[in-house]
Parts: structure tokens; C-alpha cells; sequence
């Protein structure tokens, strides 16, 4: 069985093996098996459920609730030649009709299912009758209302369990906390279910997290510097500011569009097919952008605000490099987001208990952004990983931040807070430590109080930052009330009373970091590797066009860098790369060979050429004839003809009419150029006053090297 597995990996999907736990997992699945998996972006998820699907009698079930992508999931199936259709309702019922009797006619592998359609009589009905092979439920963190995407469709899928008690079923996720998890297996009948939990580690992913200066310019700072015609995503909190954002990107020339739930649909599903479809746009998006988009070479993921939870943060960041290959996520953050999700969190209906789960969320996410060590460490401890080693590319390892003992200063702030009673924001208590006259301070009368100018020696924005850590650190509330008051919270008692001394971060000012090595995923070391990446790109684009589909689905960027790294040269070689099967093979490998064909490196294309004009002068056509035959000046046929003059496979008076004492006054001058600049002619050509061309001084020196090697052979032979 797993040879199976194995032989379809290979010949269906075009990789060598299995990664991680998907051999395990596939061969549980194939016996009849019930699975959670949970497994980070990018680990091979689908295949989990894929492969059993083609292995098993019937036709797999495969629950998403990402209607606008499943004519995608399923056209990269039919690419690889699997029987593959989804049911949802942007199908007219002809079609859907048809579906469902290929169905019944066991004529299909997969069938995506959007999972309000699966509790309708209908389906439950064609279920009933159709053999069917696995239940495979996409994006199972859905079912949990701790999860952030929650959908009540999902709490019916529990309904599979008991009505089809006998067909295995598979759940699937990148990201749940274990109290998600716990959710999952719960309200999916899964508590007999083997678990396989992967660790969460992206190590791919560059994580950034810097103070918010000037946030748009900041962002466009690390877009020209690091992401130059990259594809990627721009998170913003509300739809005014995606707008807003778009429109100031694609004027400085990087192509943005705009994605939130405000924008009518047909433009919302627009913008995310040229996203998809096209290289290299950038889309500013609200939350609600971005799940089960499996575009593999989104290169960036950018924050402009700050999510409500590791758990988001995680799963938005997470749709970077899905392909393995390096990217960033880079996030900028400051007081304001720390006091407006606090203040979110404080007006809002929810109770208690779900303020509470709320707070303990955002602390988590503060304390990640405030955290002078390795960032991947907090972020896998979160999900129950614990790495013992740094990670080395996080931006806490490669610019360690800086800290300084603010005792002192800590106290200054919540003493201030506590003489103005506990009722204003930020900018008023730092007037008053700044000792600022205003007329609210006057009016208050908090220029009488102790704590009026005692902070004299911090400037407006290190206050800032100073208020940003304490109320992200918990020193400190956000008032219900919805004004920005902060009050002091028990925590306090040690600081202020000296017991405790606290280290802040020194905020790193205007990034002038030099570009990192992420640069880009494909920087290749000629221009000659950059021009055929290009040209296999736009074949890509062509091809994917013709048929109407992202051009992922056609190849990965890395099977494309594997063809420049490997360039194969036949069928049987194109076969071997990673990534193409034996469908792919047969309907792309002709027009990517003839690509790379076309693109062979500069020196089989020299010699060809060369070739061709050695052939026509062994045919006793001159230097002049050949030159107008083949359309090419005479010194280019002279430097071909000087190919075969170092080969010794022609002789030097056979091509140039020149006297012995001639040859041999250019011979002197070659040789007495230092030998390190010998293959520079233009010495040579300037001493004779420009007599002889460059193309007839190229044949002396070949005629003359290849003397001098035969030289050298006989004198080593006479050793
Ligand atoms: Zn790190």
C-alpha cells in the first residue's frame, strides 16, 4: 500500500517523497483510519487526503468553505490528471446535475463540497447512494468558536460521524491552539482519532516587528528595498485604510489592489484573480482576504496594524513563501494599536468570561512584539512548541535589540498616572511630565502636583514608547470607559514601591538596515540565468492564460529554478524535476524545452554558431563570402574561425594573408603583455595603429596558443 502511496507521489504529483508525517498520515487515512492533522502552511496538506483518495474505492468528500477557490483546487487537480469537480452554488444546476451523476458513477476521485450545501436533503441523499471513499474536512479550526474564522455551517459537519459512521474522515488545520483543538475533536466526533500534530515552525519566514514611525513610508522603504516586483499581501485593520494604502502604493509605482468586504463582489473577486494570476501584485487587505489562498510565492506579508492574537498574526503571516522559499513578515506597530485594541476589547458587548479570553490573547500578542529575544521562540511556545535555540532569522536575533533599566522612569510615569487621578490618555500625561503648559493642565490645576515636569529628560516620542510598554507589559489599563484613560493595575505595587526594577526596549530608530539576504527568491548569480527565468515565467503566464488559470497550477517557482539550475535538455531529464508528474510532463515539457532550448548558456550557442561558420570555410568559402552569406561582419567570423584556429583544427595561413614577419611582430606584441592581460587585444591593436582588425589579431593569438600548448607538450614528453 504504501508503494502506492509512493507511486502516485511520484508519477501523479512529480515529487520524490514524502515530507514529515504525510507518509504516516496517508497510510492511516488508505486503511480506514479517522486523522487530525495539523500541519503549518505549506507542509503538504492536501496531499494528506489526496493521495488516499486516489488509493481508496470511491469518491473522496472534501469539505472547504472557500467557494471563490475551488474551481482553483480543482483545476490544479485536473492538471496533475486527477478526476476531480466541486459542488457549490455558483453552479448551475445542469452542471451540478451532471456532477453529481458522475458521482453516482463512481467517475470521480475528489469532489469539494462547500459545507452549507452538505446538510441539504439533496446531497445528504447522493451521499447516501454514491460510494464514497473519505470525508476530508479543510480548515477544521472553522467548527471552533475560539478559532478566528468560526462558521456555524461547520458545527453541522458533526452530522458525517453520525450518519456515516463507517467512512473515515479526516480533519485538517494550520493553525489551533490546543483549546481549538480540543474544539475540533469535540464537535467533529473525533476523540478516537489519531492525532498528528507537526510542529508549527515556518522557518522559511523572516520575522520583523518594528516601532511605528511613519508606518506608509516605512512600508515602502521595505518594499523597494526588499521586495522589488514581488508578490504579497498588506494587512490593515479597516477598510478605509486599505483603500487608502492601494492607492498610495500603486502611486509610487508598486501595483496595489484593494481587498476588504466592503467592495462589491464582482471587484472583490477580481482583485484577488489578478493577485493570483498575475506576478507580482500586492494586495492591501482587511482580515477578511486571505484564507486558502494557496499562492505559493507570495513573498511578504505586511502588518500596518496589529492583530488581536498570536493565533491570527500565525495563521495571516503564514500565507508567505507557502513554497518554502525565503520570505518576510514584517509588521509595524505602536502606542495608538496598543490603546485601540485595549479599548476594543474593554466597550465591547462580549462578556466577562470572552473579555478575559480576549485580554489574554492580546497580552500574548503585545509581549511578542515587545520581546528582546527570539520572536520564532514566543511564537512556537504559543502553539506548545518549545525550541531551545534561537532561530537566527528573526529580526530579535539578527539586530539584537537594546534595553534600558527604566526604573526610574517607570515610576515617574505611574506616579503621574496616579497623582492625575487615573483618568487621562497619554499625550495629556505626558504634557504634564514634560512639564508643558497648556490650559487643561492649568484648568486641572496639575501643574501644582509632584509629578509636573519631573520628566523633563525624555523627549515626546520616547515617552511614548515608554507608555507603549508599560501598557503592553500590563503596568497599566485602558479605561472602559472608551477616552484612553489609563489607570494603574495591581501589577504596579512592586515597581512603584522599589521592589522590582524593569527593563524596557530601547525602539531602534528609522530602520537603515542594509538589505537583507531574502532579497529575493530568485537571484541568480548571471544575467544569463535571470533572462531565462524571465522567459520560463512568461511561457508560464501563457500557458496559464490560454486555459484560465493562476500560473502556480501550471509549476512552482521552484520547479522554474530548478529548470534554470538543472537545464534539462530532454523529456526524460525535464521528468526528474521536482514537481512534475506525469500529466504535467506530457502537457508542458515540449514548451518549456523548447524554452530552454532556446536559452541554451551563452558558450553552446557560441560554438554552434561557431560551428556552422567552420563548416562553410572547410567548404573554401572566404571570410567575406561567409560573412554575407550568414549576415555577419568579418571580424565575427574571424573570432569563429579563431575557435578552430586554438583547436589546431586549421591553420593559421589558411585565414589571414600575412607575411611570417608580420605573424610573428604580432606574436612579440601578445607576448609582451603581462600574461595575466593577455585576452585584451585592444594594446595590440593600438600598437600597430590600428593596421590589423580585431579579428584577424584574435587568429594570430589562437594560431599562436595553440603553438604554444603543443610546445609545452612536447618539452613535459622530453621531462
Ligand atoms: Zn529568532
Amino acid at each position: 500500500m504504501k508503494k502506492d502511496a509512493l507511486y502516485r507521489l511520484q508519477h501523479t504529483f512529480g515529487y520524490d517523497q514524502f515530507r514529515g508525517e504525510q507518509a504516516e498520515i496517508i497510510e492511516h487515512m488508505t486503511g480506514g483510519g479517522d486523522a487530525l492533522v495539523i500541519m503549518p502552511t505549506g507542509g503538504g496538506k492536501s496531499l494528506c487526503y489526496q493521495i488516499p483518495a486516489l488509493l481508496r474505492q470511491g469518491v473522496a468528500i472534501i469539505v472547504s468553505p472557500l467557494i471563490a477557490l475551488m474551481q482553483d483546487q480543482v483545476s490544479a487537480l485536473q492538471q496533475l490528471g486527477i478526476q476531480a469537480a466541486f459542488l457549490n452554488s455558483t453552479l448551475t444546476l445542469d452542471i451540478a446535475r451532471q456532477v453529481e451523476d458522475q458521482m453516482l458513477a463512481n467517475q470521480l476521485d475528489l469532489v469539494y463540497v462547500a459545507p452549507e450545501r452538505l446538510k441539504t436533503e439533496r446531497m445528504l441523499e447522493l451521499l447516501r447512494r454514491a460510494e464514497i471513499s473519505l470525508f476530508a474536512i479543510d480548515e477544521a479550526h472553522c467548527v471552533s468558536q475560539w478559532g478566528h474564522d468560526f462558521r456555524t455551517d461547520y458545527l453541522k459537519l458533526s452530522m458525517l460521524h453520525e450518519q456515516f459512521p463507517q467512512i473515515p474522515r479526516i480533519a485538517l488545520t494550520a493553525t489551533a491552539d490546543e483549546r481549538t483543538r480540543n474544539d475540533v475533536i469535540q464537535r467533529l466526533g473525533l476523540s478516537n482519532a489519531k492525532q498528528f500534530i507537526s510542529g508549527f515552525d515556518r522557518p522559511n519566514i523572516r520575522y520583523q516587528i518594528a516601532p511605528k514611525q511613519n508606518p506608509k513610508q516605512q512600508l515602502l522603504n521595505f518594499l523597494k528595498n526588499e521586495h522589488q516586483g514581488d508578490a504579497g499581501i498588506v494587512y490593515c485593520l479597516s477598510r478605509k485604510k486599505v483603500e487608502d494604502v492601494a492607492q498610495w502604493l500603486s502611486q509610487q509605482g508598486i501595483e496595489t489592489l484593494p481587498y476588504h468586504a466592503g467592495l462589491l463582489s464582482d471587484i472583490r473577486q477580481r482583485n484577488q484573480q489578478r493577485f493570483l494570476r498575475e506576478e507580482g501584485i500586492v494586495i492591501a487587505a482587511t482580515i477578511a482576504f486571505g484564507m486558502g489562498i494557496d499562492k505559493p510565492n507570495v513573498r511578504f506579508v505586511a502588518h500596518l496594524d496589529l492583530p488581536k492574537s498570536i493565533e491570527s498574526y500565525y495563521q495571516e503571516t503564514g500565507r508567505a513563501g507557502r513554497d518554502g522559499q525565503p520570505a518576510n513578515a514584517w509588521m509595524v506597530y505602536g502606542l495608538q494599536d496598543v490603546i485601540t485594541l485595549r479599548q476594543f476589547i474593554e466597550s465591547s458587548e462580549a462578556d466577562d468570561f470572552h473579555k478575559r479570553i480576549e485580554r489574554s490573547r492580546l497580552d500574548a500578542m503585545l509581549g511578542l512584539c515587545e520581546i528582546t529575544t527570539c520572536r520564532r521562540q514566543v511564537l512556537l511556545a504559543y502553539f506548545g512548541d518549545s525550541p531551545t535555540e534561537p532561530c537566527g532569522n528573526c529580526d530579535t536575533c539578527l539586530f539584537p535589540a537594546e534595553t534600558w533599566d527604566a526604573t526610574e522612569i517607570a515610576q515617574k510615569a505611574l506616579s503621574c498616572v496616579y497623582r492625575t487621578d487615573q483618568r487621562f490618555g497619554v499625550n495629556y500625561l505626558i504634557d504634564v511630565l514634560r512639564g508643558s503648559e497648556n490650559e487643561r493642565i492649568r484648568r486641572f490645576g496639575h501643574s501644582q502636583i509632584s509629578t509636573y515636569g519631573i520628566g523633563k529628560e525624555l523627549q515626546t516620542a520616547q515617552w511614548r514608547s515608554v507608555f507603549r510598554q508599560l501598557i503592553s507589559r500590563g503596568f497599566l489599563n485602558v479605561d472602559l470607559e472608551g477616552h484612553g484613560g489609563l489607570r494603574l493595575t495591581e501589577q504596579c505595587r512592586p515597581l512603584l514601591k522599589g521592589e522590582q526594577k524593569i527593563q524596557l526596549r530601547k525602539d531602534i530608530k528609522q530602520e537603515k538596515k542594509t538589505r537583507s539576504e531574502t532579497r529575493k527568491s530568485a537571484s541568480f548569480a548571471t544575467s544569463d540565468e535571470e533572462l531565462l527565468w524571465k522567459a520560463l515565467r512568461a511561457e508560464r503566464t501563457r500557458l496559464a492564460k490560454e486555459q484560465n488559470l493562476p500560473p502556480y497550477v501550471i509549476f512552482h517557482d521552484a520547479t522554474l529554478m530548478e529548470m534554470v539550475a538543472h537545464r534539462p535538455a530532454s523529456l526524460d531529464e525535464f521528468s526528474r524535476l521536482s514537481g512534475v508528474g506525469e500529466s504535467k510532463l506530457e502537457k508542458y515539457g515540449d514548451a518549456f524545452l523548447t524554452v530552454l532550448i532556446r536559452y541554451r548558456d551563452g558558450a553552446d550557442t557560441q560554438s554552434d554558431t561557431a560551428n556552422e561558420t567552420l563548416q562553410l570555410f572547410r567548404q573554401r568559402m572566404d571570410v567575406e563570402e561567409i560573412a554575407t552569406r550568414r549576415g555577419l561582419k568579418s571580424d565575427t567570423i574571424y573570432r569563429h574561425l579563431a575557435q578552430g584556429l586554438e583547436q589546431g583544427s586549421i591553420e593559421l595561413s589558411e585565414v589571414v594573408t600575412l607575411s611570417d614577419k608580420e605573424v610573428n611582430q604580432i606574436e612579440d606584441a601578445i607576448t609582451a603583455l603581462p600574461p595575466d592581460q593577455q585576452n585584451a587585444l585592444k594594446p595590440v591593436y593600438e600598437s600597430f595603429n590600428e593596421e590589423y582588425s580585431y579579428g584577424v589579431l584574435s587568429c594570430v593569438r589562437a594560431a599562436w596558443r595553440y603553438k604554444s600548448q603543443q610546445l609545452l607538450g612536447e618539452n613535459k614528453s622530453v621531462v
